[in-house]
């Protein structure tokens, strides 16, 4: 029996399951894999550990409804997606619950954040590929007209992690379909619910059976079944480096077309010269959102010396005034962390960041919250590092974890801004516009935020450089990885 919440079902122990040619289906093996609710640290629920054999099936689905997906017109796909779009809207607040009790994340984020970014991303992509034409040129003097078509690719694989669960699934899924493309797609195996919960909706919506398929399990079964199989021809990944870098390797030899969306290590830089009281609410933000558990937090803070002290008291006060609590509370800031292994993973570097002469200027501790102990929560934390070498300022920690350290001049601060491995966004606060200019061109991130932090338009470009990734999703962007262009000449 599942809990009733709202009109859409929420599934208790038995209920996940793989959803394949429209169809909710166990594992072909029977084997599962448990859930944890991080709020509490007990197992709610369990999932599909799935196999070779479930992706195949997931495959064949996807391979049988590709000739008619492809074939159907723009303006029927895109009706389907945006009914699925307002579908999430009318069961917002179930989504939201589910994605707060799957992940750990405050239910107000869920509901601002998570859940409609997830419905724009079908609105959005129902509509783009509406105006996404193919090109075409006359070549002037040789009596011939070249047209360029866009086609879908066939099968593509969707693979996403547990930070931002919904939102980053549909932000794959959503341009594969529009595009025409069928889809076998896997959630992170932390935080499979809404996902889950998503096929329900696209069969209300009238999306036609097999064309997306989700399955559920481990990435390294799981995972590994979608990225080995020669007919799946893309893979857009979102997840980790070191997985990025294995996808790729694996990928290589099968010339399979890869988007891969991986970690970061984000600067905010700020100058004396800011709109100070913006940017000490904006970096509250940017630093613990999700408690720092977004790809483009901007976990290393760099502070101009002259207003070095006076931002270090107002941050600490600041982030000493943020409410750790059970994520269905109205009033908690910071939520759980999203799993036992996560938060041990983030203490150690606390310790770390001991070890390396760091100063905890607030936080660094696991917190109880009253009937909840077993859950994983921790405290915001501030580290002021003594240089800009340390590990804790070099390697993504992605927990509520903050480094700050002071800088003199401008080119001081941009090389150790450019000075690490990932290069996904990096944030500036300056009112100065030569040095907005000189800084956005020098900084090595492929998103720059000038006077502001996440601020996004899907219409824009998104993506890392260096080892935050290769390739770009968003906009016509995501609509070009999802299909293929095909040059046609015909001399007349
Ligand atoms: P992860 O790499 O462990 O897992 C991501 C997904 O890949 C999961 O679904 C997982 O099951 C799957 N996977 C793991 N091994 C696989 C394999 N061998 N083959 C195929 N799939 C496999 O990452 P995570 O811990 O879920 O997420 C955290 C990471 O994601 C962080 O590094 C964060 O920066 C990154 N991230 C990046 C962005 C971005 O847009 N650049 C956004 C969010 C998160």
């Amino acid at each position: 029996m599942g809990t009733k919440s709202g009109n859409k079902e929420i599934p208790a122990f038995a209920g996940i399951q793989n959803y394949i040619n429209g169809k909710f289906i166990p594992p072909i093996a029977n084997a599962w894999l448990d859930n944890y609710n991080p709020a509490n640290g007990e197992v709610y629920g369990r999932i599909p550990n799935s196999s070779k054999e479930d992706v195949e099936n997931a495959y064949i689905a996807a391979k049988s409804a590709f000739p008619s997906w492809s074939q159907t017109t723009l303006d029927e796909r895109s009706r389907i997606l945006i009914r699925i779009s307002e579908l999430l809207e009318a069961n917002l607040q179930q989504f939201a619950e589910a994605e707060s009790k799957d992940n750990g994340k405050p239910i107000s984020l869920a509901k601002a954040v998570d859940i409609p970014r997830a419905a724009s991303n079908f609105r959005f992509f129902g509509n783009a590929i509406t105006q996404f034409a193919s090109e075409s040129h006359e070549s002037v003097g040789q009596d011939a007209i070249n047209y360029t078509l866009r086609q879908p690719i066939g099968v593509v694989g969707c693979i996403s992690p547990w930070n931002l669960p919904l939102y980053l699934f549909t932000w794959k899924i959503a341009p594969a379909l529009a595009a025409g493309n069928c889809v076998v797609a896997k959630p992170s195996e932390v935080t499979p619910m809404t996902a889950y919960l998503l096929g329900d909706i696209c069969n209300e919506a009238g999306l036609p059976k097999g064309v997306l398929n989700i399955v559920h399990g481990l990435g390294g079964s799981t995972g590994q079944a979608i990225i080995e199989h020669p007919n799946i021809k893309a893979i857009s990944f979102t997840g980790g480096t070191t997985t990025g870098a294995h996808i790729a390797k694996v990928a290589a030899p099968m010339f399979k077309k890869l988007s891969l969306e991986l970690g970061g290590k984000n600067p905010n830089i700020i100058f004396a010269d800011c709109d100070y009281d913006d940017m000490l609410e904006t970096t509250v933000r940017s630093s613990f959102a999700n408690q720092g558990q977004i790809c483009l937090c901007g976990s290393r803070i760099f502070v101009e010396a002259a207003i070095y002290e006076k931002f270090k008291r107002d941050f600490v006060t600041k982030i000493q005034a943020l409410k750790v609590g059970h994520p269905s509370e109205a009033t908690t800031n910071i939520g759980a962390l999203v799993s036992k292994p996560h938060l041990e993973k983030v203490m150690e570097y606390i310790q770390i960041a001991k070890d390396e002469n760091g100063k905890i200027l607030c936080g660094g501790n696991k917190v109880t919250v009253a009937g909840y102990e077993n859950g994983y929560y921790l405290e915001p934390t501030v580290i002021e590092v003594p240089h800009d070498e340390c590990r804790v300022n070099q390697e993504e920690i992605f927990g509520p974890v903050v480094t700050i350290m002071p800088f003199e001049t401008e080119d001081a601060v941009l090389q150790m801004a450019n000075k690490v491995k990932y290069g996904l966004s990096a944030t500036l606060w300056t009112n100065n516009l030569k040095r907005t200019m000189r800084l956005s061109n020098e900084l090595q991130a492929g998103i720059v935020w000038v006077n502001t932090w996440m601020m996004r338009d899907l219409r824009t470009p998104f993506g890392g450089v260096k080892a935050s990734g290769v390739g770009r999703e968003g906009g016509y962007e995501a609509l070009r990885f999802f299909t293929e262009a095909k040059n046609v000449c015909i001399k007349y």
